[in-house]
């Protein structure tokens, strides 16, 4: 049994658990992809267009990775 990675849930590659802030997703981008995903959704079903919703990701995923530096 191998201990501390696991596929990915969007890409399938092995993300690493120990040192990884975005477990259990592998990677920034998939955490962003992730991020985008649901927020999408939930625009979508308050009645948002698609480019609406875009910028709002955009936005939160501005704000995260200026959250990210500082740590
Ligand atoms: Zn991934």
């Amino acid at each position: 049994m191998t201990s501390g990675t696991r596929p990915c849930p969007l890409c399938r590659k092995d993300a690493v658990k120990v040192g990884n802030k975005f477990w259990p997703l592998c990677s920034e981008r998939c955490h962003l992809v992730d991020l985008g995903k649901w927020l999408g959704e939930e625009y979508r079903v308050s009645g948002e267009s698609d480019e609406q919703a875009a910028d709002a990701v955009a936005s939160v995923i501005d704000a995260d990775l200026v959250g990210a530096d500082r740590s």
